[in-house]
């Protein structure tokens, strides 16, 4: 049966993406369940390219390793702020300077926008995932979701800027929403039935 191989081990990605994918006839594996452990450095300029950028360097393991039949998954995300040109857009992870310090990200977004009105406060959050198969063939997709950055967070479920951006149809934040009620609408569950269309064309 064909690997399709996650380049993630984030339980909450890994469940999301076997419960949407579960239609193909996959066996679905994470890096570790391979004993692959790689840090890949994400040095593209934009989400779709990083994503690329991990999905590929991956494959060349898998293939080094001797593995012939096989997609790769891989994502990138992040947020981008109107009001501020895109940012933090690729740099989300990283905003104020350590890598996946949620709280000082959202302090450093905050400073940045002080004393912006609430109008000029739109956003979105961005997720771009890579398939790459055995033989090279690739396609990304992209899934996007508009929010409004608050001036105080407000909820406590989620992770990252999820305490800051506000949906409008839900009138919550992400962080005020379940896991459920946020896989519905999320740049993430959007990309992913995307990708369950593109699918169908590579296994
Ligand atoms: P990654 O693609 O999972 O590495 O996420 C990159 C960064 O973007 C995270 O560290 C968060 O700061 C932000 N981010 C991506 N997706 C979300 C989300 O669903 N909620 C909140 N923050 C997110």
């Amino acid at each position: 049966m064909k690997k399709l191989v996650l380049a993630t081990n984030n339980k909450n990605k890994v469940k999301e993406i076997k419960e949407i994918l579960s239609v193909f006839n996959l066996n679905i594996v994470t890096l570790k369940d391979l004993n692959i452990d790689v840090d890949v450095e994400e040095n593209g300029t934009s989400f779709d390219e990083n994503a690329l950028i991990k999905a590929s360097a991956i494959a060349d393991i898998l293939i080094s390793k001797g593995y012939n039949d096989f997609i790769v998954l891989s994502d990138d995300s992040g947020l981008e702020v109107d009001y501020l040109g895109g940012e933090p857009g690729i740099y989300s992870a990283r905003y104020a300077g350590n890598h996946g310090d949620d709280e000082a990200n959202n302090i450093k977004l905050l400073d940045k926008l002080k004393n912006v009105p609430k109008e000029k406060r739109k956003a979105k959050f961005i997720c771009s995932i890579a398939m790459i198969n055995n033989l090279g063939g690739n396609k990304v997709v992209k899934g996007e979701v508009q929010g409004i950055i608050l001036d105080e967070p407000l909820g406590s479920s989620g992770f990252g800027y999820d305490p800051l951006f506000y949906y409008e149809p839900f009138n919550k934040t992400f962080a005020q929403l379940s896991p459920e009620e946020k896989n519905k609408v999320s740049h993430r569950a959007k990309a992913l039935i995307k990708l369950k269309e593109e699918m169908t064309s590579f296994v």
